[in-house]
């Protein structure tokens, strides 16, 4: 593996953006999406995280969703989040984005971390009624209601993540946008690399002219278009980086 020249990428970078996915919470627990485990009872990821979905049985979405904060609140962070925190802490110049919604980059201390899809705690009123806030925090495991109902007006409640076929929040796609732009580093990390418009992403930050490099257990359509491409867990490759940094 390419790991002695991702080394010295990041020794020589100014400033380093980090772009993550699902492999990175894989040894966390977190099923990914495409990977073996990514099936929930015979229902793949796009036939749930869609409003479709919802507005067709807001009943099974949610069971799938309690489910997987189930499952998110019984895991802990991994070499692979540590790693990329103290990067953050460590290198003013240094941003995550994330398109998980699991919030283990937040919970060891990532700082300047854009959350592209949202959080898996936060909720929000699917009516939009005048009452409710935008979105808020419902860290219940496991739901008492499935559905959950908006305090405010009695109807439904929706996960406030960002589902197949919605618009990211511009705000998040701007800091993306800034943070791909100044970097002259940028690291594909645990991401099948196809769900736009993340994975674009990487295309910018290469026709401004950034190193690029990939890790991931597989090759993905960004392998091919990488500088580095690093096949391996990215949280054992993440651990060798920083130990042959000395840090
Ligand atoms: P994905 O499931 O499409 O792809 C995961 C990628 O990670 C694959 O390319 C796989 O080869 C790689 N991978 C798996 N284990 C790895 C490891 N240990 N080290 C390195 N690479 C590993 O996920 P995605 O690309 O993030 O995109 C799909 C969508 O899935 C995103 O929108 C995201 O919100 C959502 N998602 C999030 C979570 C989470 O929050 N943890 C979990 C599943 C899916």
């Amino acid at each position: 593996m390419d790991l002695d020249q991702i080394v010295r990428a990041v020794r020589g970078a100014r400033r380093i953006t980090v772009l993550t996915g699902a492999g990175v919470s894989a040894a966390s627990g977190i099923p990914t999406f495409r990977g073996p485990d990514g099936l929930w009872k015979q229902f793949r990821a796009e036939q749930l995280a869609t409003p479709e979905a919802f507005e067709r049985d807001p009943r099974l979405v949610w069971e799938w969703y309690d489910w997987r904060r189930q499952k998110v609140a019984a895991c802990q962070p991994n070499a692979a989040h540590r790693v990329l925190a103290a990067w953050s802490q460590r290198w003013p110049t240094c941003h995550i984005i994330t398109q998980n919604v699991d919030d283990l980059h937040l919970r060891v201390g990532t700082r300047d971390l854009v959350r592209l899809h949202g959080s898996i705690w936060d909720v929000s009123c699917w009516n939009g009624c005048a009452a409710a806030p935008s979105r808020w925090r419902d860290e219940r495991v496991p739901l008492d209601e499935v559905p959950p109902r908006c305090p405010h007006c009695g109807g439904l409640v929706r996960p406030a993540v960002v589902w197949f076929g919605e618009s990211l929040d511009p705000a998040d796609v701007e800091a993306a946008h800034a943070a791909t732009a100044s970097c002259d580093l940028f690291i594909s990390a645990g991401t099948s690399a196809i769900v736009y418009p993340a994975a674009a992403f990487l295309h910018d930050a290469k026709r401004r002219g950034a190193t690029t490099a990939e890790i991931n257990l597989e090759t993905t359509p960004a392998s091919e278009i990488v500088d580095i491409a690093v096949q391996g867990k990215v949280e054992e490759v993440l651990e060798q980086v920083e130990a042959a940094l000395g840090a």
